[in-house]
């Protein structure tokens, strides 16, 4: 029977722990995760932090599901290197774990950069996070939020929900603007600012000001001071790849073939620590969202536990449920409008709808205001980008959503 080993468990570790039980019933999987309490869903973490969900509600799985005969978890430990020759794990107590196969699920933490870390800055990855910003939050601190994605947006939105009056500080001139166009971008800022959301666009954090009592306020590019105490950082993620070989790592994170395999014969990895295949382009990437991570997961388990499986690609995917205003933002939605590409938009009131094609095929769709056909949308939307990366024709990525 196979030795199986996870490192990190949350949505790539559990996938590919279901995908090995149901190929190989009762066989040896063992699990390292970071994190002492069961895995919860981080795409949550917005709702816990606005008051609107219980850590109970948030579970991935129950208790049970980790108590299977042949499974093992080591809760609150972390694996601090890997040798890949002898097929064995050091965990940071100094505790060895032997293994046939091994899949890295580490996932990614938040890019908090150098000169701005330190007593009142943190992101929003767990729920230690959250509960240390609601605690600072009770105590009065006034917020600033880095970074005008979807991370960013949802925290000010959920700090806006505790009564809060966070200022969101935005260096390009929208915000959302990886995901959404300007017209979408500025529904979504009118949302927030009638939430009482101060957006600052084009603004970028210089300094971070500390006093004896720690964090006191931000110097910004135009020389304004923001005074604050306490700053969380959406400025994107850094795949968690200390310890790991030199050989499977690529630009960023670990570089993964279609099967999910690294470079490295007996090493997998999938989720938001795995650079795979994206379908806007082919190249490899960390996509960093939750079915990408769920489906990668389930492909590395199979073709860990001996199944072949390949995974088709990547194709991005944001939903915001913004207070009145749901916003879906699915594959291209901001094409180059060259002659292949066609843009068709729907206005209504409370809507705004933009469908991109290419030769005739949808590739991408912004949905906001009304958003339930999304689903099927984005089947679409996969199936056509997945035909185009098969004739060799794959879109250009693209850069700011135009
Ligand atoms: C606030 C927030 C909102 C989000 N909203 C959405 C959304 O709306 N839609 C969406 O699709 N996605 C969303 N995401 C992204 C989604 O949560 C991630 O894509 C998903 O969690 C990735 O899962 P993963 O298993 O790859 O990695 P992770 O969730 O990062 O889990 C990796 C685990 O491995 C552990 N670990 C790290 N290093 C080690 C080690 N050396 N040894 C042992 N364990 C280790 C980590 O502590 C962690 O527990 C959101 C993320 C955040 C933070």
């Amino acid at each position: 029977m196979t030795s199986h080993l996870i490192i990190g468990l949350n949505v790539a570790g559990i996938a590919a722990m279901k995908a090995i039980r149901e190929i190989e019933p009762g066989g040896r999987i063992v699990a390292v995760s970071a994190e002492a309490q069961l895995p919860y869903s981080r795409v949550l973490l917005p709702r816990y932090l606005g008051g609107k969900t219980t850590p109970e509600s948030m579970l991935l799985e129950p208790a049970e599901f980790y108590e299977v005969r042949g499974t093992r978890v080591f809760w609150g430990r972390r694996v601090v290197s890997l040798d890949a020759a002898q097929r064995r794990a050091v965990l940071d107590d100094g505790e060895t774990i032997d293994f046939d196969r091994a899949l890295i699920a580490a996932g990614a933490r938040p890019t908090v950069p150098r000169d701005l870390a330190g007593p009142g800055v943190t992101g929003l990855r767990t729920g230690e996070d959250a509960a240390f910003i609601r605690e600072r939050v009770r105590g009065g601190a006034r917020v600033a939020i880095a970074g005008g994605g979807p991370v960013g947006v949802k925290t000010a939105c959920a700090l806006a929900e505790l009564g809060v009056r966070p200022a969101l500080i935005v260096a390009s001139g929208r915000i959302l603007s990886q995901i959404a166009d300007n017209e979408a971008a500025f529904l979504a800022q009118r949302c927030l600012e009638q939430r009482g959301v101060e957006v600052r666009l084009g603004a970028d954090i210089v300094r971070a000001v500390r006093g004896p009592g720690g964090l006191e306020g931000l110097e910004l590019g135009d020389g304004a001071a923001l005074p604050c105490g306490l700053l969380v950082v959406c400025k994107g993620v850094t795949p968690n790849v200390a310890g790991l070989p030199p050989a499977v790592q690529g630009r960023s994170g670990v570089a993964v073939d279609d099967t999910m395999a690294t470079r490295v014969p007996g090493l997998y990895a999938a989720g938001d620590v795995a650079e795979a295949r994206d379908l806007l382009d082919g190249q490899p990437r960390v996509t960093a969202i939750f079915p990408g991570a769920a489906a990668q997961g389930r492909i590395a388990g199979k073709n860990m536990a001996g199944a072949t499986a390949v995974f088709e690609g990547s194709i991005p995917r944001n939903a915001l449920d913004l207070p009145g205003l749901p916003l879906i933002s699915i594959g291209r939605v901001g094409a180059p409008l060259d002659a292949r590409h066609a843009v068709r938009v729907t206005r209504t009131t409370g809507s705004y709808r933009k469908l991109v094609y290419r030769d005739g095929l949808l590739i991408g769709a912004l949905l906001v205001g009304e958003v339930m056909d999304a689903g099927l949308l984005q089947a679409c939307i996969r199936r056509n980008l997945a035909g185009l990366l098969a004739a060799g024709e794959p879109g250009q990525l693209m850069g700011e959503a135009g």
